[in-house]
């Protein structure tokens, strides 16, 4: 299949490993921040074939295992109450709040659906005027410039019975939380390549210029990665630290203008917390004064809640890259795809699930061979 294959050629990814290899020189930490770009490094066992000495720190880019707790429980809160419609994308129905999850709330019965684009709840809500229907909007800035156009058709059509409850967080300012802190062992980074099709490359030379760290904004196959791993290396091994786009098919030095611009309109930039994480100052988007009544939260007047991790669950490190998901006790034994403690088994894009799904070597022998 056009590219998909083009971009998974076995000889071309050879080619780019000997060229990786003969680069190498000495031991390098890179971080790939993108959680879809952590499915494929495991997926296709990439991490695997490249030198020893090139290690893959798998980062924070799962928007769905970023959401914290306290928003998940006010989705539960929101969603079990009379004359909701809480519609969401299918892999938040599973994220663990304190005490259960969508799943649960919509087997007890609450009017929990599952859409395929915030336009659609859209929809939803104006063929039904007498119920309140919310869309759960999470993500990177991938996501949002759909969920702002969403609230931005919402008042402009004057539907009042729709509202979104937002969690959406920002890169660049993940990126420079993980360089302050003082475990940190990253000595270079992946950016992401959609998010970078968004909002360009303009933030990241600062950030690459602060941290000392080469960024190459890289894409998704196996093809786009190794290429994106080659350049970092080559940075590395020269001392330079630059942005470099390794993947301009897709992104634009200025990104998607319309998409920055709604963006710009709809949101503005707040304090926000990741799960597993804490608070990162002015990472995160809410929507601005001109829209809050659109708040699922503000309409919702849902606050204050008593949250409760798994007190087992060590996804904060693993979505620092500060342990591998198979070095948490609860891997593949109490915590799997099926029965999750924590959002990384969750999502497709965390990785804990990456490796529960393609690593299964990694699991205690009688979990492997179950
Ligand atoms: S394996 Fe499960 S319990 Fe352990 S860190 Fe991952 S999600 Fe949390």
């Amino acid at each position: 299949m056009k590219y998909l294959d083009e971009f998974s050629n076995p000889e071309l990814a050879r080619r780019l490993l000997e060229r990786i290899r003969s680069a190498t020189s000495r031991r390098w930490a890179i971080m790939e921040v993108c959680g879809g770009q952590t499915h494929s490094i495991i997926r296709h066992g990439i991490d695997q074939l490249l030198p020893d000495r090139i290690e893959m720190i798998h980062g924070p880019g799962c928007p769905v295992c970023v959401t914290p707790l306290e928003v998940i429980d006010k989705a539960l809160e929101i969603a079990a109450q009379p004359g909701v419609i809480f519609c969401s994308f299918g892999d938040m129905l599973r994220v663990p709040g304190s005490h259960k999850d969508l799943f649960r709330i919509k087997s007890e019965g609450g009017d929990v659906r599952v859409v395929y684009s915030p336009l659609d709840a859209l929809q939803v809500a104006k063929a039904n005027p007498d119920r309140q229907v919310v869309f759960f909007g999470i993500g990177f800035e991938t996501t949002a410039p759909a969920n702002a156009m969403t609230v931005y058709q919402a008042k402009r059509l004057g539907i009042p019975n729709f509202s979104l409850l937002v969690s959406h967080v920002l890169v660049p300012p993940a990126i420079a939380a993980i360089m302050e802190s003082p475990d940190c062992r990253v000595q270079a980074f992946l950016a992401a390549g959609h998010v970078c099709t968004v909002m360009g490359t303009g933030e990241y030379p600062p950030l690459a210029e602060k941290y000392r760290v080469p960024m190459v904004v890289t894409g998704f196959e196996p093809l786009d990665i190794l290429e994106g791993i080659r350049r970092t290396v080559e940075q590395l091994e020269a001392g330079r630290h630059e942005v470099e786009n390794a993947y301009p098919r897709a992104v634009a030095a200025e990104g998607n203008p319309a998409a920055k611009a709604m963006l710009e309109d709809v949101f503005e930039v707040t304090d926000r917390a990741w799960r597993g994480i804490g608070v990162i100052p002015r990472s995160g988007w809410r929507l601005s004064d001109e829209y809050r009544e659109y708040d699922a939260e503000h309409r919702f007047r849902v606050g204050d809640l008593h949250t409760a991790e798994s007190s087992v669950c060590r996804s904060g490190e693993v979505l620092q890259g500060l342990i591998k998901p198979h070095e948490c006790s609860a891997f593949g034994t109490l915590c799997t795809p099926r029965n999750p403690l924590g959002a990384t088994m969750v999502s497709s894009e965390g990785a804990c699930a990456a490796y529960y799904l393609y690593r299964r070597l990694d699991l205690p022998a009688e979990v492997a061979h179950a």
